[in-house]
């Protein structure tokens, strides 16, 4: 089939009907410019068909569709600007051919000459004839011949124009002279009119729909964000799964985040040299970073394979995610001191309590005590007077030590402060358990620091903290284990840790082991009343109280006391 054949009219127009069809027909560009490269291949005969289209209307940045003999090829390059060297002295090794090319798309020719149609078309039907062509660069005209001679004797280069704007050239070769006539080519030149639409038409068509994929996966990113009970890890999960759909290529694209060490990525990913990435950046700290990668090589960019609005895209979802991360470690540590703050209300509500009934019960208390001591000085009681009394005046001080004990953690008793050694309390009081340790298989480890600044603290309650905290570590080894006893000094406390390696504490107990007659023990074994003592000391010294436990495993109580204590002042 060659032109030749005396194409009708109504060819054209059936021709320019098919393209009108293929750009309904065909999803992608890429797909739409390969229908019709080789529509045309087949309605013209010729050898070659080229079509070259400007991205993103600039004209150094091409696409080129090319079938050649049967097979297509599509890439993109850059054609540079047209110095006049390469067209006067064509030193740069480009061929005329090209030049040719590359001066009618950029408008440096002059198209009066008989070589070019009135619309501007250039074509030959015979390349071994002089070819003598105006080029204008800077304002003036430089007449040059061409040797565009070789295997192609006939050569059309049609531009496509929209708007009276070049948006790309349409190259016909034909290794037949005479291939074609003038009034085809100007046939041609008003096919090329739908051609251009159409294409124009599929550039914003494919833009548009890029940009929905980019808006559908930033408005799926903002609806994971609103759920408030979701994991962070939960959410990393869902986000990572938008990636793909949103990129070009949603076949070949994997993402992956990796954020505070961990990384949550879709099924096939792997690291491969295609990849873009974009830092997550929370509260001015990077935590992590959003990668996209293509499985396989892609078509190269401006930018690599990548599209400009696909960077800015990556960008966003950082941004996003970080936003998310805020938002979501903020309610946390919000919770979190809301459940602080219901708890110390509620420890100083049952303080206040505790105060009135301690108070309450004290003199009474007092009394029975007093009266039983009195009693029990009579001589010549009867044998079992003697011993009850001695029984009441035993229980009585049992419930003075529990309601001394309470008044402390009611901060009832005003802490008397000096300046005190923690290491010296600490060696004071274990020699009261070192025998017991021994007795029932408990390794005593004691690491004091060496240079832990004094402290001001009333000596009597800090060796009370000391004291219930080792009472309760020994309790919980009841088949022998390892106690530590440990001092530190930190940047504005020193720190008492008291470690052990029995039972652990259970998530329910740690709710409530602060709170005063909360026991896990037998009756006589606990009152309940130890930890709430060293609550109410701790925080009448400003300092505060960690506890990390594993069940199982032991238990570590960490006490930390100012080394300036603001209300000594
Ligand atoms: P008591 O020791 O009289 O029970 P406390 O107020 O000292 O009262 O402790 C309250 C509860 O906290 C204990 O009954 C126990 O369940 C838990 N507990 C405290 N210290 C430890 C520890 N070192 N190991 C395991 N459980 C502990």
């Amino acid at each position: 089939m060659t032109l030749q054949k005396n194409y009708q009219p109504d060819d054209f127009h059936c021709l320019s009907n098919q393209i009108l069809l293929y750009t309904s027909c065909c999803e992608r560009r890429i797909e739409f410019v390969k229908e019709v490269t080789k529509l045309l291949h087949s309605f013209t005969g010729c050898d070659i068909v080229e079509l070259w289209i400007m991205k993103d209307g600039n004209p150094n940045l091409i696409e080129k569709a090319k079938i050649s003999r049967g097979s297509f090829t599509f890439n993109e390059s850059r054609i540079g600007s047209q110095e006049k060297d390469q067209i006067t002295n064509r030193k740069h090794g480009d061929s005329d051919l090209s030049n040719l090319s590359r001066g009618i798309l950029l408008g440096h020719y002059n198209p009066t000459l008989p070589l070019f149609t009135k619309k501007g078309s250039f074509f030959t039907c015979n390349t071994d004839k002089p070819c003598r062509i105006s080029f204008i660069l800077e304002d003036k005209t430089h007449d040059v011949n061409l040797d565009i001679s070789g295997e192609y004797k006939s050569i059309a280069i049609i531009p496509l124009v929209i708007d009276n704007k070049k948006v790309g050239i349409l190259h016909l070769m034909s290794s037949q002279n005479n291939f074609f006539t003038k009034d085809e080519i100007e046939l041609f030149e008003r096919t090329i009119l739908t051609l251009s639409s159409a294409l124009l038409n599929q550039l914003n068509q494919e833009a548009l729909s890029e940009r929905v994929k980019e808006l559908t996966c930033l408005y799926r990113i903002a609806k994971i964000a609103e759920q408030t009970n979701g994991t962070l890890d939960g959410i990393f999960h869902e986000i990572i799964k938008l990636l793909p759909p949103a990129w070009q290529y949603p076949e070949v694209t994997c993402g992956r985040i990796i954020f505070d060490g961990r990384s949550y990525s879709t099924k096939k990913y792997k690291v491969f040299s295609d990849k873009m990435a974009a830092d997550i950046i929370v509260t001015g700290r990077k935590r992590g970073l959003v990668e996209v990668i293509y499985l396989e090589k892609m078509n190269e960019f401006d930018e690599g394979p990548f599209l400009q609005e696909e960077r800015s895209l990556l960008n966003t979802i950082a941004e996003n995610i970080a936003l998310i991360v805020e938002r979501k470690e903020a309610s946390e540590e919000r919770l979190k001191l809301q459940i602080q703050l219901r708890h110390a209300d509620r420890l100083a509500t049952i303080g206040q309590l505790a105060a009135g009934v301690a108070h309450e019960l004290n003199e009474p208390l007092g009394n029975i005590l007093g009266l039983a001591q009195l009693a029990n000085k009579y001589p010549d009681l009867p044998k079992q007077i003697e011993q009850d009394l001695n029984k009441i005046i035993a229980v009585s001080l049992d419930a003075r030590e529990i309601i001394r004990q309470l008044m402390v953690f009611a901060r009832q008793k005003i802490p008397e402060k000096t300046t005190v050694n923690l290491n010296q309390i600490v060696n004071e009081g274990l020699v009261f358990f070192e025998s017991r340790c021994r007795k029932e298989g408990i390794e005593l480890v004691r690491l004091l620091s060496s240079d832990l600044p004094e402290i001001i603290a009333d000596r009597s309650q800090i060796h009370q903290v000391l004291v219930n905290l080792i009472t309760n570590a020994i309790q919980a080894m009841p088949k022998g284990g390892v106690l530590t006893i440990q001092t530190e000094v930190g940047e504005n406390h020193v720190s008492l840790i008291v470690e052990d390696t029995g039972t652990g504490i259970s998530d329910e107990a740690k709710k409530q082991m602060f709170i005063p007659f909360f026991t896990t023990k037998e009756i006589g074994q606990g009152t309940g009343i130890g930890l709430s003592v060293v609550h109410g000391v701790i925080m009448s010294h400003n300092g505060m109280i960690k506890v990390e436990s594993k069940l199982g495993i032991g238990a570590r109580f960490e006490v930390q006391l100012p080394l300036n204590d603001e209300s000594d002042k």
